[in-house]
């Protein structure tokens, strides 16, 4: 059986609302291992509209649409749907006075065009909605079925979930089950080039990258009767992939690399702060983000100005004067200067050029410092980092963590 979902609504494609209720259904549709090869959007207009449902039939079995069941002249959906297949729209007197009482309930005055919704096309089975007054429903025929939702997602979702999921259940035929593993530290491409060959080989489970804020997720998918079938069918190739790829996987599932190296500090009891110029507070910021982590971290600086760093961090004039801000020199006095002041076991920092203006030839746009101050010892690194002012602030964010987590992991 294969699924195709059709979006009614001249709003989507104007670009004034995002089309979250065609991704919604095509996550759910993607559990229950139903395939979906297409997805449009058409706007109110019956024509096009009934052109659309021809097409969605031609390649599909079941055709989901949202939108266009509301009470006014230009909510055709169901309209065109009766139509496609031959059916009389009848009034259901059971769904005009759930209208009716939902309108009671909320105290308003129901509208003689409100009466439209209660005309369900002849045979149809009928989906109640709880949120608001359009009913959804199923249309059959011996080749197809059409199932009509309307378009606010508060309504469409618990229809969606209660309703249409057990009744597509039994054309199901397995489930889809993802694994995913983060990858930090290397290119898209490179992380792609070390498992290719795996990722050819592969057809159950698939292998799919994609790159994501400077990581790449490999989505690993297995289709299979049940859940535990399809761990058994991820477990080898995971095991492959990890073995490439070693401590470039930094976690997997939801988990943020934030979230990953504030684990490793509290775990190893690793007080931290930190010192940032061209990061603005960003590093601070995401450690933040991970609960529990007031155990170790102690507290940050956003140093932007050479007295800053003198002041706060003491860093050497002399150090400003003859290397600059941006410099290895600076980086690792900014580190060693905050762990000091703060009395903590690692300090980091980072100082570049963040753009658009300030490069030289010497120093380009994109050039970060950054310093690590850890067991005693401060250690820097620099990088050219490319694009616009955000992204070498998030990248140098990025890059820093990935730094941290891996000093943790080969500490002794
Ligand atoms: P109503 O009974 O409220 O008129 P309807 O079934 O006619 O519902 P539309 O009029 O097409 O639905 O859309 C109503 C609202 O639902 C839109 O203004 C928008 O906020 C939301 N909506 C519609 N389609 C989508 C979609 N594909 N994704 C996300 N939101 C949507």
């Amino acid at each position: 059986m294969k699924a195709e979902i059709l979006c009614v609504g001249t709003e989507i494609l104007l670009g004034d609302i995002v089309n979250t209720n065609a991704q919604y259904i095509a996550k759910k549709l993607a559990e229950l291992g139903i395939d979906v090869y297409y997805q449009s959007v058409v706007g109110d207009n019956p024509k096009r509209l009934e052109e659309a449902f021809r097409i969605a039939f031609s390649r599909s079995d079941i055709v989901i649409t949202t939108g266009g069941l509301g009470p006014t002249k230009d909510d055709l959906t169901k309209e065109i749907a009766a139509k496609y297949f031959g059916k009389e729209l009848v009034l259901n007197e059971k769904e005009l006075s759930k209208i009716e009482e939902y309108f009671n309930k909320s105290n308003r005055k129901m509208s003689e065009n409100n009466i439209k919704q209660a005309y369900l096309p002849d045979g149809s089975i009928i989906i109640s909605n709880q949120n608001g007054t359009a009913p959804g429903c199923i249309i059959e025929s011996d080749s197809n079925i059409a199932i009509l939702l309307p378009g606010p997602p508060r309504e469409m979702k618990p229809m969606f979930c209660d309703i249409v999921i057990p009744y597509l259940s039994k054309y199901q035929y397995g489930m889809l089950f993802s694994k995913v593993l983060r990858v930090v530290g290397i290119g898209e491409s490179s992380a792609e080039d070390i498992i290719k060959d795996i990722i050819n080989k592969q057809t159950n489970p698939t292998i799919a990258p994609y790159a994501k804020d400077s990581e790449v997720i490999f989505r690993i998918t297995a289709k299979a009767k049940s859940e535990q079938e399809a761990k058994k069918l991820i477990e080898p190739v995971e095991k492959e992939v990890r073995e490439r790829l070693g401590d470039n996987i930094y976690g997997t599932g939801e988990t943020s690399l934030e979230d990953v190296v504030a684990k490793l500090l509290i775990e190893k009891n690793l007080t931290i702060a930190t010192a940032e110029s061209c990061t603005g507070g960003m590093i601070a910021s995401k450690l933040i983000n991970s609960p529990g982590i007031s155990s170790v971290f102690m507290e940050g600086a956003i140093t932007y100005s050479n007295e800053a760093k003198m002041k706060r961090l003491g860093v050497k004039r002399e150090t400003l004067e003859k290397y600059g801000a941006v410099s290895s020199q600076t980086a690792a006095e900014m580190a060693e200067g905050i762990a000091k002041a703060a009395g903590t076991c690692v300090g980091i920092s980072t100082t570049g050029i963040a753009g658009p203006g300030g490069g030289t030839e010497e120093k380009p746009v994109g050039l970060v410092y950054m310093g690590l101050y850890i067991n005693g010892q401060v250690k820097t690194k620099n990088m050219i980092i490319s694009g616009n002012r955000q992204n070498v602030r998030m990248r140098a964010t990025v890059k820093l963590l990935d730094w941290l987590r891996r000093e943790i992991i080969n500490m002794k």
